[in-house]
């Protein structure tokens, strides 16, 4: 059975993490890829020509390799959150490859020549949809790609935006630790089929962290309720907390872009929300960790409240030597700072052991 403490890298190095899963601990989003996955792959993209991104990861040296039992199911996933929540199911039964790197912003990436070999080799992939990651969607949907591929993210009933003129659904279903317990289960079951000897495995390590999940929500509950109803408000760069605003009753005041971070917001966006800001009294506004913070200064400074200085995490768990290196974490963290900015008091989250 795999067990982990809600944080239980913060203070190890990422290379002391990668050479820990050669003897069967946690791995690292990205990094993961079998060394017979890497000899066959080198072959493969030696026939691939991409231009412009190289073939470097071909000559990482062996030390940066992570060697693992060659009849371990091969399975990807593409956020972070989905990676963190796929290898506490899977745990060391499962070869997993995490394709976005903690940090990375998945509405603009564009995959690397080692995505490509890791999206080959898959027998399952998990990916959020609702259009999160469209240039990965395009390539795991692409023709070719013989995986079982499965759209966590659109097992929850989507909340609707809408954009230019169009209604689409919300991606950041993460946010509520209810919808994370929906692709938890999903995630159990997918890689039960995939791997049926290991049934009992998966279903006691979901079983963990579900139970850690519904503490979870219950907790954030309580959290965000002790702030003034008058200050109960948030304020973010992008449009990334609907969920989190629905399921834990703190209203999403305004956003300086809508979902996808691909938009740049006018001058009059940046007025109007400093103004939203100064009517409501909200006193404190929050950056993200996935996005250049320079705009949402401006708005801070034109309201004059306060930036938090924690990030919130919105679309990324944080760096692997970061407290918000996992996504119980991750949530844990921003509830913390929204509550500290906001005039709630704060509790530490302890979960019991089941
Ligand atoms: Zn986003």
């Amino acid at each position: 059975m795999t067990q982990r403490s809600p944080s239980p890298s913060a203070s190890i190095p990422v290379t002391k993490q990668l050479t820990n899963h050669i003897s069967g601990k946690r791995p690292t989003p990205g990094f993961k890829t079998s060394f017979k996955q890497r000899l066959n792959s080198c072959a493969k993209l030696a026939a691939i020509v991409i231009a412009g991104l190289g073939l470097g990861s071909c000559a990482e040296p062996i030390s940066q390799q992570v060697i693992d039992r060659p009849d371990k199911p091969n399975v990807v996933a593409t956020s972070t959150m989905l990676w963190d929540l796929t290898d506490r199911v899977g745990g060391d039964e499962i070869d997993l490859v995490g394709i976005l790197r903690p940090g990375a912003d998945p509405h603009i990436y564009e995959p690397v020549p080692r995505d490509i070999v890791a999206i080959e080799a898959a027998e399952l992939i998990f990916y959020n949809g609702y259009n999160l990651e469209p240039a990965l969607i395009k390539l795991i949907t692409a023709s070719g790609i013989n995986a079982e591929k499965i759209a966590l993210g659109e097992l929850v009933e989507p909340l609707d935006f809408d954009y230019q003129g169009k209604t689409a659904p919300d991606p950041h279903v993460w946010g509520s630790a209810r919808n994370a317990i929906v692709m938890v289960e999903a995630i159990r079951e997918y890689l039960t089929e995939l791997s049926p000897e290991d049934a009992a495995l998966f279903a006691q390590n979901a079983d963990q962290l579900i139970a850690e999940l519904k503490q979870l929500d219950q907790w954030i509950t309580v959290q965000i309720a002790t702030i003034p109803e008058s200050q109960r408000y948030l304020v973010t760069t992008h449009d990334a907390f609907q969920y989190y605003a629905v399921a834990y009753d703190i209203p999403v005041a305004g956003t300086l872009i809508g979902i996808s971070t691909e938009e740049q917001p006018s001058a009059q966006t940046v007025k109007n929300l400093s103004d939203t800001i100064k009517e409501l009294g909200v006193p404190t506004i929050f950056a993200e960790s996935t996005i250049n913070p320079a705009l949402i200064k401006t708005v801070a400074a034109e309201a004059g409240v306060n930036l938090a200085e924690q990030k919130l995490y919105s679309d990324s768990i944080g760096s692997l030597d970061s407290e918000a290196n996992s996504y119980v974490m991750m949530l844990v963290v921003n509830t913390r700072t929204i509550v500290n900015g906001l005039g709630g008091n704060y509790e530490n989250f302890e979960p019991s052991e089941q």
